[in-house]
């Protein structure tokens, strides 16, 4: 039986995890983090991942821990609200498509493999060794296993990606914004609904889905800042400081929302960049999720191609009975166009996160105040959700052979 390391128990990981155990493959999962990593923000899961999700067997479990968001307003710096949206048109679904909550996601995924992978939490590779016939790995416990092949499931700043191909700055674009997520006090009463305040280069938002518990909601700021910021992505304090000075001397509820970051422990900020490499595989290790292709939160599409990804990878390694160097190669040119629509895509979503002049917000609000209102609001929405539709199934979900079948690998 092929032995498989994944480093990264978020989305792409477990998910391969579950697949190469259908397939006959032995797989282990290293995770930094010493338990399950929650938080985050609601994730779209559209068109290829939801017929991905049904073929893990995880999809009523996805469609119970749906967040059901009915809509979103825009509210001024008065806190009175300017126009309010319902969910249609906001996430662009079509009828089987959702939205869940990431860590609800990691949940689902965990829960589902738990028994059948090997979970490690609290370590982390420190170095590997590809000898052409299998992967030398020591941990950071100190720890030495080899295996047949290593996946680097683990994130934008996959520390896989940096071992085998080098310093992370060589295959970033940053998209010229940071985002931040956390979970505070429900400070605005909210039900399954969004509240939006956009401030030049700034937005804020603040929502409670049906699954938040009684008394919390998530708040969540982007802003806009052309250079990339110096701070450590593993320094929680520094980057609160740095979203303390983003948004200092902003009013709405701003300055509470803020404030509520000391005590969240679930705090989430990065960058808003995209990675882009020549290849995504080097010997026996292979790159897989955010770590190969991060296609930043501006696409919403991130989760849907780490569980894509996951599903054509674990197909192909199966389908070619283990061959590595086919299936690398095969997992490869099945995802990269696909990919690289969604890179695009994300570009163009990054600049219209945030507003850059109060002229410009307040043409957006008067937007948002009369579209419900125009006759041709339909039109609208279905040129909305066809681009969207199109970065969805931008990679075809090919018939990999009954998992039944590949046991023997
Ligand atoms: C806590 C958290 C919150 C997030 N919030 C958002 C959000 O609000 N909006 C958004 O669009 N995207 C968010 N993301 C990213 C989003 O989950 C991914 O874009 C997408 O789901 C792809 O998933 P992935 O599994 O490829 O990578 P990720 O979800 O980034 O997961 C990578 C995993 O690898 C682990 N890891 C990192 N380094 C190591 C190491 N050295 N050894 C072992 N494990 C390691 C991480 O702890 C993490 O569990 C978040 C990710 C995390 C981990």
């Amino acid at each position: 039986m092929r032995t498989v390391l994944i480093s990264g128990a978020s989305i792409a990981g477990p998910a391969l995890a579950l697949w190469l155990h259908r397939y006959g493959f032995a797989p282990t999962v290293v995770e930094k983090a010493p338990a399950l990593r929650t938080g985050g923000y609601k994730v779209d899961l559209r068109g290829d991942a939801i017929e991905i999700c049904a073929r893990m067997g995880i999809l009523d479990e996805v469609r119970a821990a749906s967040t059901d968001m009915d809509g979103g307003s825009y509210v001024d710096a008065r806190g009175r609200t300017v126009g309010e949206l319902p969910a249609e048109i906001f996430g662009g679904r079509e009828e089987q498509d959702d939205e869940i909550m990431r860590g609800d996601l990691a949940r689902i995924l965990h829960d589902k493999t738990r028994e059948d992978v090997e979970y490690v939490f609290g370590d982390s590779v420190a170095s590997l060794h590809d000898d052409g016939e299998g992967v030398d790995v020591v941990f950071e416990s100190g720890t030495r296993r080899r295996f047949d092949l290593v996946v680097g499931a683990d994130g934008m700043h996959s520390h896989t990606r940096r071992l085998v191909f080098g310093d992370e700055r060589r295959f970033r674009q940053h998209l010229g914004a940071y985002i931040s997520i956390f979970t505070g006090p429900d400070r605005l009463g909210l039900t399954r609904w969004e509240t939006y305040h956009a401030r030049p280069n700034k937005l804020v938002s603040v929502y409670s889905t049906s699954g938040e518990s009684a008394g919390t909601a998530k708040n969540c700021f982007v802003f806009a800042s052309p250079a990339e910021l110096a701070y450590d992505h593993r320094d929680g304090t520094a980057q609160k400081r740095l979203l303390a000075e983003a948004f200092a001397g902003d009013d709405w509820e701003i300055p509470r929302l803020i404030a509520d970051a000391a005590d969240a422990d679930d705090f989430y900020f990065d960058q808003i960049a995209t990675i882009r490499m020549d290849r995504w595989s080097s010997g026996r290790v292979v790159l897989l999720g955010d770590a190969a292709h991060c296609t930043s939160p501006a696409s919403g599409q991130g989760t849907g191609l780490a569980l894509t990804g996951a599903y054509v990878l674990a197909g192909e390694l199966a389908a070619a009975g283990g061959d590595h160097v086919a299936a690398f190669a095969a997992y490869e040119a099945a995802m990269r166009p696909g990919v690289e629509l969604n890179q695009r895509f994300a570009e163009k979503m990054a600049k219209e996160m945030t507003v850059a002049s109060r002229r410009k917000i307040a043409l957006r609000m008067f937007l948002v105040r009369t579209l419900p209102k125009m006759p041709w609001k339909n039109v609208i929405a279905r040129k909305i959700r066809e681009e969207i539709q199109r970065a969805a199934h931008a990679v075809p979900v090919k018939e990999y052979a009954k998992y039944e079948t590949l046991r023997a690998v």
